[in-house]
């Protein structure tokens, strides 16, 4: 996370506002950033994941071709990471406005499922598209069958998890670098983010594509983008609104129904 964040701007959260009230249709982007507060580290800030590892080493299907131990270590521990971890104030907080307001889509590039158990919690409508798959899903590599929640923990290391169907290895359900998204759920988000008045994107360094470039699709159809970072992206220079805060300060604010609350 960053260290410093600065105060949020008061003419810029009022402009915001007024485009996300006149919005007929909203498509949320959001990273790792939603995630910080938390507790799930992100990729590329300060204590990012990639500082202590290397992502070619443990996010490519090389990665796993060469060492499947350590890439289901590194996935083990991850997941035990982020069962310590719940949904912050701004994943509540756009969970409430899937269920309290239709036309509202999540997309995210986050494997925690955090959105997920809000949306569970908050009782939304719609469940969020989740672009790079969920750390606690698993597929064979030979039959590519979804083999669901498969516990991996250390007493299982030695042996690896095997798909019932055909003995093939499991590996974990993510999608990884150099890897296609899943063209259904590419799809929806695509059509979401061309239909919608406003993108809303969080905590995003928008350096990962095709996520990156979803944006552009409610650009392009004349719509709004609003970014929340407190750091400057190269999304920052298209965005109609910039908002430089964490997501846990801006989001709550961005869409109380009384923004001085
Ligand atoms: P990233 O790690 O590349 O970038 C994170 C972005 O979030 C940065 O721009 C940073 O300035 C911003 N940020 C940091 N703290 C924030 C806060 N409190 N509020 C708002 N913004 C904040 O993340 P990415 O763009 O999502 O791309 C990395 C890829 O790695 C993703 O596609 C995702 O699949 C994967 N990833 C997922 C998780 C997760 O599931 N939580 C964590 C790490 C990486
Ligand atoms: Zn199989």
């Amino acid at each position: 996370m960053t260290d410093v964040v600065p105060d949020l701007d008061p003419g810029a959260i009022a402009q915001a506002r007024a485009l996300l009230a006149d919005a007929r249709r909203i498509v949320v982007l959001t990273g790792a950033g939603i995630s910080a507060e938390s507790g799930v580290p992100t990729f590329r800030g300060a204590g990012g994941l990639w500082k202590t590892f290397r992502a070619e080493d443990l996010a490519t299907p090389q990665g796993f071709a060469r060492d499947p131990r350590l890439v289901w270590e590194w996935y083990a521990w991850r997941r035990t990471l982020v069962l310590q971890c719940a949904p912050n104030l701004a994943h509540h907080a756009l969970a409430r406005l899937t269920r309290d307001r239709a036309g509202v889509t999540i997309v995210t590039q986050n494997v925690d499922g955090l959105h997920a158990r809000a949306a569970r919690e908050a009782g939304a409508r719609t469940m969020p598209l989740e672009l790079h798959g969920n750390l606690f899903a698993t597929r064979c590599i030979d039959c590519a069958r979804d083999a669901g929640d498969v516990q991996v923990d250390s007493a299982s290391f030695a042996t690896l998890p095997r798909c019932r169907a055909c003995g093939g290895l499991l590996r974990p359900g993510v999608v990884w670098f150099g890897e296609s998204l899943d063209p259904g759920v590419l799809g929806r988000a695509t059509e979401a983010a061309a239909l919608a008045d406003v993108a809303l994107v969080v905590g995003s360094s928008a350096l990962v594509h095709p996520a990156a470039g979803l944006a552009g699709h409610t650009r392009a159809g004349g719509g709004a983008v609003i970014e929340v970072n407190p750091d400057a992206t190269p999304l920052t220079g298209q965005a109609t609104v910039t908002l430089r805060a964490t997501a846990g300060a801006a989001i709550p604010r961005l869409l109380a129904a009384d923004p001085s609350a």
